[in-house]
């Protein structure tokens, strides 16, 4: 059996074929954030005082419900509409192409064909969903907020960003990473129309960095590191403009920067590696930093340290390599963590013994 590095949550299939390293410097980050950038996901919206808007059709966040547009195997709204043959059952093309049975009655396929007319019924509902708030925030002048027109829209729509982005992530838990990558291009050309009209505000900022880092997780999970690349560094750019004192931005931007480290080590540019894990490494320094009552945090940082090591061996400074695993094994002896906190005591032990074979492991050559 091989070792499995304690590092990595996400499992990246496209990596196991190209792999030409033994080692694995490892994710540290499920593939796409498990949080809802806009803060609409089911973990987070549990604010008692506030009635949501609710959407007639029940699409609204808290009620979603599977309906004529849903594919019931992502259980997101369908993207690129299939019919079964001869029973007639839609799904989305991705999602069925799986199958050789219906898996709604059970009836052989024989074949399928596009069903463009209910995808264009789809598609005209993500619009209209998203164009009712977009156009309430194109009108809202500050003054203007309390006008009833907008009362009226805001009563009948969530807000397409949320909406799209849960889309996409209900879409990609089920593999239909084309589905989740529409969504999520269409909610970025959103935010950046709003970029336009508003100025780099960092909710904007933040949810446009959040966003692009999932586009980035699409391209790595279907093998386009080239434009997996891309998306993560313009994340990174956004989530650069944002304040250091925020927990979960700078763990977004140092994750980024290390999934763009991890791209380029597996293209054999150990370099580039180096110096993006090396990013992460301050960006979690900085973080350590201003709180450093938060234990994740001196975690992380231990992790992005035996990232660093791990390149460094490999490109032969084995010296700054031992120095690297020996700060890492010091800051996670040092860190004390309360009984309650299971999740984190195995996840330190863990990479406490990654980093101590590592140590112990003599100069390769
Ligand atoms: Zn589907
Ligand atoms: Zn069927």
């Amino acid at each position: 059996m091989t070792p499995v590095c304690p590092f990595v949550k996400a499992s990246r299939p496209e990596d196991a074929s190209s792999r030409k390293h033994q080692k694995e410097p490892g994710a540290d980050s499920a593939s796409i954030p498990p949080k809802c950038p806009f803060g609409y996901d089911s973990q987070s919206q549990t604010d008692p005082g506030s009635v949501s808007p609710k959407c007639p059709l029940g699409y609204d966040s808290q009620t979603f419900k599977l309906g004529p547009l849903s594919c019931m195997l992502c259980q997101a709204l369908l993207f690129d509409c299939t019919k079964c043959v001869p029973c007639s059952h839609v799904f989305c093309k991705a999602c069925i192409l799986r199958f050789t049975d219906c898996p709604l009655c059970g009836a052989d396929i024989e074949s399928t064909e596009a069903n463009s007319n209910l995808q264009s019924t789809v598609d005209r509902f993500i619009e209209g969903h998203g164009r009712i708030k977009r156009s309430h925030v194109e009108n809202a002048d500050r003054e203007e907020l309390s006008e009833k027109k907008t009362v009226i829209y805001e009563d009948v729509s969530l807000e397409r960003g949320d909406f799209l982005v849960q889309q996409a992530m209900r879409a990609f838990r089920a593999q239909n990473v084309a589905s989740a990558k529409s969504r999520l291009t269409l909610c970025a050309e959103d935010i950046r129309d709003q970029v336009a009209k508003m100025g780099s505000t960092s909710e904007l900022c933040s949810q446009l960095g959040a966003v692009l880092g999932m586009l980035g997780d699409c391209c790595r999970a279907i093998g386009d590191a080239a434009s997996a690349v891309t998306y993560f560094e313009e994340s990174v750019g956004f989530l650069q403009k944002l304040p250091a004192d925020d927990v979960e931005i700078t763990h977004t931007l140092s994750v980024s920067l290390n999934k763009i480290g991890d791209l380029k080590y597996y293209d054999g540019d150990l370099q580039a590696a180096r110096s993006y894990y090396e990013r992460s490494l301050n960006v979690r320094r900085d973080a350590a930093k201003h709180s450093p009552d938060v234990p994740s945090q001196i975690l992380d940082v231990a992790v992005s340290l035996a990232k660093v090591a791990d390149v460094d061996r490999s490109l032969g400074n084995e010296d700054i390599a031992i120095q690297g695993f020996q700060e890492g094994i010091k800051l996670l002896e040092s860190l004390a963590l309360k009984s309650e906190d299971i999740g984190l005591e195995q996840r330190r032990q863990s990479v406490l013994e990654f980093l101590q074979n590592q140590l112990a492991e003599k100069e390769p050559k």
